[in-house]
């Protein structure tokens, strides 16, 4: 079984800019499949922001088990099921979108569903730190949400089929809400984190490591062309910039990409 010092190596490897948050490798309770998540689910904190992630888990209330901020820091908070976080929402979504690897293609709202169930140990959730009013995310966050979601597949054996909005999950929720709306929202992620999973096998199953770096490259560079950010404002995106160049030089050309060969079979093709 993959383990949370597993996750741990991978996210470092990916040049994230990780924050253990204590205890976080223990926290949380069982998922209700499998041992471990059958879908992602994204969210936006609302305001205040940056928003202090110690509120998160606070009186054992585990609203997440990640979580991002404005910077670009990826903090972690629970390795095992929420409590407090997914909530109530319907079923079809589970069954017909999530199990079925048939993204959503509108909120529940919209599709007049019924929250029927909770979802909290189905899901491995992402607080993201945006007051939710539609406007941009930084491109920063974005890149630290994609790469973890990308890194967090391979080891529990999902892919961007099953990550859905909060909005998509309960016809309660209106998250996450940036970049226009929560549709544009999610369906970024989902295509961000296809392109990348995409990408990283080759034919044979092999990384296909000219495209992993081109995919890895481009995504930072369009973090920058595409920014709303600042060096002043965010002093710590040229260091994620650095930090992700050391990552290409690392393993562009060198077996084994840590993210796609995991450790203790949590890479793709197993686990489904
Ligand atoms: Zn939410």
């Amino acid at each position: 079984m993959p383990t949370a010092n597993d996750l741990l190596a991978d996210l470092r490897a990916a040049g994230l800019t990780v924050v253990e948050e204590p205890g976080w490798k223990t926290r949380g309770g069982n998922w209700a499949e499998g041992g471990k998540p059958t879908g992602v689910c994204q969210h936006h904190t609302a305001p205040p922001n940056p928003y202090p992630i110690k509120a998160l888990y606070r009186n054992n209330q585990i609203k997440c088990n990640m979580a991002t901020h404005e910077d670009g820091t990826l903090y972690l908070v629970a390795y095992e099921a929420c409590n407090y976080s997914t909530g109530r929402g319907s079923s079809v979504v589970l069954n017909e979108n999530v199990r079925a690897e048939d993204p959503p293609r509108a909120n529940a709202i919209t599709r007049r569903l019924t929250d029927d169930m909770g979802g909290n140990r189905y899901f491995w959730n992402y607080e993201n730190s945006h007051p939710g009013d539609g406007s941009p995310l930084p491109s920063i966050q974005l890149q630290t949400i994609v790469v973890s979601n990308v890194v967090v597949n391979a080891h529990f054996g999902l892919n961007w089929k099953r990550i859905i909005s909060h909005a998509e999950w309960s016809r309660r929720k209106i998250d996450p809400r940036w970049n226009g709306g929560n549709r544009t929202a999610i369906e970024q992620i989902r295509e961000l984190v296809g392109e990348g999973e995409d990408v990283s096998a080759g034919p044979n199953g092999e990384p296909n490591w000219n495209e992993v770096s081109s995919w890895a490259q481009n995504s930072w560079t369009w973090a920058w062309t595409n920014s709303l950010i600042t060096e002043d404002s965010h002093p710590k995106a040229q260091q994620t910039v650095e930090q992700q160049m050391v990552f290409l030089n690392r393993y562009d050309g060198r077996g084994p990409h840590p993210i796609r060969s995991g450790s203790g079979g949590g890479g793709p093709g197993s686990g489904e």
